[in-house]
């Protein structure tokens, strides 16, 4: 006996989502299969991000539709950018409520081990909006991989017109900013120093 087709085929596509692995994959997939209600709220759920939810064409933080909740606002200072690895880390800073400026979310960090290079990153929009800054914030994660993609970025913006800050973290290293209670990150932002050249 084995599960049925259409089952295996739901496992699949489970396994190939980030953090499960083929032990959960199936543990959700039979779960779903006999209890239907929830199987139903899941499909609708899913099925309304997928239609309604996007990434912002400017920045690549999440939108419903073309531009995301603050490229939209014309209160916000679209000359100063602040760079980071995803929507999560968007979310972190915009709870510190102190940070007035627009984002650029790279879509990750770079970690050549897991084949993510620069072109798998949003790196040329960054360079290309960096043109007309005149501020860019590296707020990438303390990870080896934030502090890694912070120092390429300075190094491809370098000679710009935009000056260059990193966040005066003092955090743990290793931490990614979604972690990061509102009050440190806050004073990590307002803090942030010049990136030498
Ligand atoms: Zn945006």
């Amino acid at each position: 006996m084995r599960y049925p087709d259409r089952l295996l085929a739901l496992i699949r596509a489970l396994a190939r989502l980030p953090g499960v692995g083929p032990k959960s994959a199936q543990k959700l997939g039979l779960h779903l299969a006999q209890n239907k209600a929830e199987a139903a709220e899941l499909a609708q759920a899913l099925e309304e991000v997928r239609r309604h939810v996007g990434v912002c064409e400017r920045c690549g933080n999440l939108a419903e539709g073309p531009l995301c909740p603050v490229c939209a606002d014309p209160a916000r200072d679209a000359g100063v950018i602040a760079v980071v690895e995803t929507a999560a880390d968007v979310l972190a800073i915009e709870k510190s409520g102190e940070y007035t400026g627009v984002y650029h979310v790279l879509g990750g960090a770079l970690n050549p081990l897991e084949g993510v290079g620069p072109e798998q990153l949003r790196v040329e929009s960054l360079l290309e909006r960096a043109r007309s800054a005149r501020e860019v914030i590296l707020a990438t994660s303390m990870t080896v991989e934030g502090e890694a993609t912070a120092a390429y970025l300075s190094e491809r913006l370098a000679g710009g017109p935009a000056k260059l800050s990193r966040p005066a973290y003092g955090l743990p290293v290793g931490g990614t900013l979604e972690y990061v209670d509102e009050v440190t990150l806050a004073r990590a932002l307002a803090h942030r120093q010049p990136v030498s050249e």
